[in-house]
This record gives structure tokens, C-alpha cells and sequence, in this order.
């Protein structure tokens, strides 16, 4: 653990820096740095203690509210867990993704599922004995979300479900401890003016006949947990397994991506929050010319910019979870309910696209700093930097959304409908 504290944990309720404490100490003896290196070489599957471990710390799907199983923890809770989780774990990859993808998407199908989902599936994961993930990406295109082409076709009380995911976090893992994805697929005909009209979401257990995993991509970074896809070739899943109401399956799935994306933008705070820390403990103690490297301009200014951009990014996360811990109190976060008050769903779905869109970006640039001003010794995987650097750039190039795609999101609310190009 780094010897520079650059954490003021005085503002955490007491049971946020419960969590953390706990976090750190389970980490300090189950998930060391050290491990998160080694996990990356060696590549997935993701070992089973670490998800066991997750799930009994409390930190899958915490905000999944009491009545129904969950810890019924506030967003602002979840991001400032998802910041620890990317702090012991700064390749993303290893807790902090399982942990987002996990806990974004597990809680928005939790609000949508049928009762049998919930107990088979949802209770499981969140105590870390299942995986619940997200598969929308085609291999057509991952950011065109209303354009996808796997189709859903009604047979009596079931629904038959063909196509094909790529690109899919998890497929491994959850093949190997159970589990299961939101799919969206086309339940009706494509409206040209209204293309993202008639997609519905289904979850789809993992071991559902019909469904064909394919193989892993062989990625940069992000390695300790699989990346793959799966083909549909008939799946039957009962009627019960529709998320929410035919034909409103793109609306779901926004909310999914926000759930997902407060946690990336936490988590990669906690990263960059590391990177700094680790940084700081070697160039203060590593001279050159008889100074510590600490004492140069070169180094230490730029290490103040990246310390100022991610105390930055810190505040914004803490607003952006707030915002949504009123949509979610308030239970009109859609506006087609007419019950949204304080903030429009579209405006928060702009914050969270800056979160979504800046962070990960400070956390690359972070670690790629951070191998400048270590020199040869940043570039070797002894310490942490190349490895967060790998998995982070899966969060800038498109896991969770491409960078993009949230600066449309980001110039729709602030230039004007007008000015989106895909009209
Ligand atoms: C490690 C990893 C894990 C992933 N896990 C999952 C998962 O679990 N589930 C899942 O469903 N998907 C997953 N994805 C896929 C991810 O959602 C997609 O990468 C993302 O949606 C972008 O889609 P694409 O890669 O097909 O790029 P494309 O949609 O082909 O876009 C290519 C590039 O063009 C840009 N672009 C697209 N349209 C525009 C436009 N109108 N204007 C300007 N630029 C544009 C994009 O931002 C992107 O940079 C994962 C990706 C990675 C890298």
C-alpha cells in the first residue's frame, strides 16, 4: 500500500468509510497489487475468491433496495465503493470491472425482472456466487443501440430469441459460476423515424439451450476477465424472462448504461487516485542529480495537474450520484411518467456522459504519465502503471460506451436536439 495518502476521507458518512476500511483490508489480504499484475498476465478466467470475496464485502448491487434483498445503499454510496474498488484494483479489470458491470446492470435488471430472475439469478450474484452482464453490442456496431439485429419472436408464452452479442464482458465467468445477460433484441418491426421503438430486453441465462458461446478476444488489457460473445440460435426463454414491458427495451437499457457509468467514472477516480499515490511514493524517493525527481518542475507540475483534475473529477462523481439518488427517490427518473421534478432524465444522462467520457481519459493519461516520470522502471510491469493503463483504455475505446457517443450525448443537451447527427 502506498506510503502518500492523497485521500481525505473526512466528508465519508461513517458507513462509507466503514466500507472502505473494510475494502482496504480485505484487498491488503486477498487482492494486493501485486495480484492484480499477475491476474492481468496470466489472462482469465477471473478467480472465484475475489467474486466470492466481493459479494460478501456487500459491494455487488448495493443499491438494490432492502425489501428486496439488497443492501438498499444510496448511489452516492455505490460511486464512493466503486472508487475504492478501482483503487485497489487500478487494471479495472479484475474487481472494479466485475464490480461495475455487475452492480450497474445486476440493479437495473433487478428492477425490471419477474420474480423467478430475481431469486435464480439476481440473490445469486449478488453474493457473488453468479454473474449478471450486459449484451448489446452486434457484431454490426456497439454504438448505434437502436439499430441491433438479433430478433425476438413470441411462440405461446415464450419467446424465441436469434442472433448474435460480441464483444460481451463475463461470458466465462459466468459460464463457469452461472449466470446470465440482458439481451435487447428487435420484437417488431423497425420504424425509420424510430428506430430504438420496438427493442425489447430479456434476460438470458447463460446455459439456455440455443445459445453458443464464441471465443475470447485476445485484448490489450482488462485481461482478468473474458471478453467474448455468444450466438442465439432459437433460445427459448419464458415470457416472465421480459425485462420491464415490450417494445421499452431501449429505455431500460439508457438506464442501465447510466447505472454502469456512474460506477466506471468512481471507479476510475479511485485509479487515478493510486497511480498518483504510487507515483508519489517513487518520485520522491528516486534522485537524479543528487534531487529527488519529485522537486522538478517537469514532473512535479504535471503531477499537481493530474492531482487537480482528479480531485475535480471526484466532486463531479459525488454530484452525478447524487442527481441520480433523487431521480431514484423521486420514482419519475423517467420522463414519460411525468413525474420527474428536479432534474430531466436527458440532463442526467448528460452529466454522467462527461463522468463517463473525462475520467477514464484521467486515468489513462495518469498512468501514462505516471510511466514518464518512472522512466524505464513505469514500463515494466514491477509496478502497476502499464497494467492500468491497458485496462483503462477499454474505457475510452468502448466498454460502456465510446467516447463519442458521450460527447453527442453531451453536445445534444447543451447545443440542442437540432444539432445531433444522427438526424
Ligand atoms: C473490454 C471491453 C468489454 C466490453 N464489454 C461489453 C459488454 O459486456 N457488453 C456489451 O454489450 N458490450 C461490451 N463492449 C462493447 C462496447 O459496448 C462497444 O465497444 C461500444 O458500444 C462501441 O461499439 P463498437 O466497439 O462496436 O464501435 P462502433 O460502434 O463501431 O464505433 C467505432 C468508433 O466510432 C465512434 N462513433 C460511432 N458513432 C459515431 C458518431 N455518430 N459520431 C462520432 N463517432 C462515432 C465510436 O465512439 C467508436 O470510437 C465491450 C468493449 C470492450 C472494449
Amino acid at each position: 500500500m502506498a506510503v502518500t495518502s492523497l485521500w481525505d476521507d473526512r466528508d465519508l458518512t461513517d458507513e462509507q468509510k466503514l466500507f472502505k476500511s473494510s475494502i482496504l483490508r480485505w484487498a491488503e489480504r486477498n487482492l494486493p497489487l501485486s495480484r492484480v499484475i499477475k491476474m492481468n498476465r496470466e489472462g482469465h478466467p477471473f478467480p472465484q475468491d475475489i467474486i466470492k470475496g466481493l459479494g460478501e464485502l456487500g459491494v455487488i448491487m448495493g443499491t438494490v433496495p432492502k425489501e428486496r434483498g439488497g443492501l438498499g445503499l444510496r448511489w452516492t454510496d455505490q460511486a464512493i465503493i466503486a472508487e475504492v474498488i478501482g483503487y485497489i484494483d487500478p487494471s479495472i479489470a479484475t474487481a472494479a470491472g466485475f464490480m461495475a458491470v455487475g452492480s450497474g446492470w445486476g440493479f437495473t435488471v433487478d428492477r425490471y425482472a419477474g420474480d423467478e430472475v430475481r431469486e435464480k439469478y439476481i440473490r445469486p450474484a449478488m453474493r457473488g456466487e453468479g454473474f449478471v452482464g450486459i449484451a448489446s453490442t452486434e457484431p454490426g456496431g456497439g454504438s448505434d443501440v437502436s439499430n441491433f439485429k438479433c430478433t425476438g419472436v413470441k411462440e405461446g408464452d415464450e419467446w424465441v430469441l436469434n442472433g448474435e452479442k460480441t464483444f460481451i464482458s463475463g461470458v466465462e465467468e459466468a459460464q463457469r459460476i452461472g449466470g446470465g445477460y440482458w439481451v435487447n433484441v428487435r420484437t417488431g418491426p423497425k420504424q425509420d423515424d424510430a428506430p430504438h421503438k420496438n427493442m425489447t430486453a430479456f434476460f438470458v441465462p447463460i446455459d439456455t439451450d440455443g445459445l453458443t458461446p464464441t471465443e475470447p478476444y485476445d485484448d490489450a488489457g482488462r485481461n482478468a476477465i473474458s471478453t467474448s460473445g455468444f450466438i442465439m440460435e432459437d433460445v427459448r426463454v419464458p415470457d416472465e424472462y421480459m425485462l420491464g414491458e415490450e417494445g421499452k427495451g431501449f429505455y431500460y437499457t439508457m438506464e442501465g448504461f447510466d447505472n454502469a457509468r456512474i460506477l466506471i467514472g468512481g471507479s476510475a477516480v479511485g485509479v487515478t487516485r493510486r497511480l498518483l499515490e504510487e507515483a508519489a511514493d517513487y518520485i520522491k524517493e528516486r534522485e537524479t542529480f543528487g534531487r529527488p525527481l519529485a522537486k522538478y518542475e517537469g514532473i512535479q507540475f504535471e503531477f499537481v495537474e493530474r492531482y487537480i483534475e482528479m480531485e475535480a473529477s471526484n466532486l463531479m462523481v459525488k454530484k452525478v450520484a447524487a442527481m441520480q439518488d433523487v431521480r431514484y427517490d423521486e420514482e419519475g427518473w423517467l420522463a414519460r411518467t411525468g413525474k420527474a421534478t428536479t432534474y430531466r432524465p436527458k440532463e442526467i444522462a448528460k452529466w454522467i456522459a462527461m463522468i463517463k467520457y473525462k475520467i477514464p481519459h484521467l486515468a489513462k493519461d495518469t498512468a501514462d504519465d505516471a510511466m514518464h516520470w518512472l522512466g524505464a522502471a513505469g514500463y515494466s510491469s514491477e509496478f502497476i502503471f502499464e497494467t492500468a493503463w491497458r485496462g483503462v483504455m477499454s474505457y475510452c475505446v468502448g466498454a460502456e460506451g465510446g467516447a463519442n457517443i458521450q460527447k453527442i450525448v453531451i453536445g445534444r443537451e447543451t447545443l440542442g436536439n437540432d444539432y445531433v447527427p444522427y438526424r
